[in-house]
């Protein structure tokens, strides 16, 4: 599929033919008084913030007189969301961009995409809000397709007056080392599985601080360094061809690419604005879209506006 962008006259077709303001995310409309609203109007950047809206009908015609870029939501709700002023608490947020996935199984250059990548960092939410479900109990746990990865939204009270919020990044991220590896669950087995996704999607261009001989010998034995990890084995790297200090640089190597899976800045940042779910995403004509149902979603089929196959 080719990603181009969106006419002027596309946009207005797409907010006024297309969209629905109730495809709207609840957990947005619910609190929309306390959100600021933020919209690019050209392409130029998010220039135009410090918007407030009281109801849902004034922010559907606000955006089908503006047919805007691409707009924004903050995840921060607001006394007065109209000067950034009194926060209150923010959604919990993260943000996967496939474009800059430190590894993936595709041949994608940094900032390019593909289905293959953009399906990886399906994946790799979905490992993350298993996580935030059943480790930190969180209830609230929305998937959203940002148009180039995934969103995920926690508007949940327990995780969203949390204002320091880089140690349950490096926890879901499965970036630090657990004290006891072996641990059957907890945060033992969120790196195990952090690990053995990152092991899954690992090719030889990404061990290159390797000899290419040992790079192959890693990538070659994929499977059996799963099997290793999911046995809860200590020594999973420990494999033919991989000698003691290049595993231990292949397990540094592995935590620090888990850590950059996600925009860690997004995720801290306690007064972000994020992509309003049911937007569109000009830049590549795509519908940013809350997921339902992940198991089935395909952004090719589900999150493509018409104007792109009515293309000539
Ligand atoms: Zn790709």
């Amino acid at each position: 599929m080719e990603f181009r962008e969106a006419t002027p006259t596309e946009r207005m077709q797409y907010y006024a033919e297309e969209w629905n303001p109730r495809s709207i995310p609840d957990f947005i409309t619910a609190a929309l008084p306390e959100k600021e609203i933020a919209y690019d109007h050209n392409g130029s950047g998010y220039n135009d913030r410090y918007n407030a809206y009281t109801t849902l009908r004034e922010l559907e015609v606000r955006i089908k007189t503006l047919n805007p870029y691409a707009v924004c939501a903050s995840t921060a709700y607001y006394e007065h969301p109209e000067k950034r002023e009194g926060w209150k608490k923010a959604e919990l947020v993260f943000d996967i961009d496939a474009k800059d996935l430190p590894i993936r199984s595709c041949s994608c250059e940094p900032g390019s995409i593909c289905d293959v990548c953009i399906e990886e960092a399906k994946e790799l939410a979905l490992h993350l809000m298993d996580t935030l479900k059943g480790d930190f109990g969180l209830g609230e746990v929305h998937l959203a397709y940002s148009g180039r990865g995934y969103h995920v939204h926690v508007p949940d009270e327990r995780a969203e007056h949390i204002e320091n919020r880089s140690a349950i990044l490096s926890y879901v991220m499965g970036s630090v080392r657990p004290n006891d590896p072996l641990m059957v669950g907890g945060y033992a087995r969120t790196w195990r599985r952090m690990m053995a996704f990152t092991v899954s999607k690992l090719q030889e261009r990404d061990l290159s601080f390797l000899s290419p001989k040992v790079a192959a010998a890693v990538v070659e034995q994929k499977e059996a360094i799963i099997a290793g990890i999911q046995a809860r084995k200590l020594d999973f790297l420990n494999v033919p061809g991989v000698g003691k200090a290049s595993s231990d640089k292949v397990l540094e190597k592995l935590m620090e690419y888990a850590g950059l899976t996600v925009d860690g800045k997004v995720t801290i940042d306690t007064k972000r604005i994020l992509r309003l779910p049911s937007s569109l995403h000009s830049k590549i004509s795509m519908i940013c879209t809350l997921v339902k149902h992940p198991e089935t979603f395909d952004p090719f089929s589900h999150a493509v506006p018409r104007f792109v196959h009515e293309r000539p």
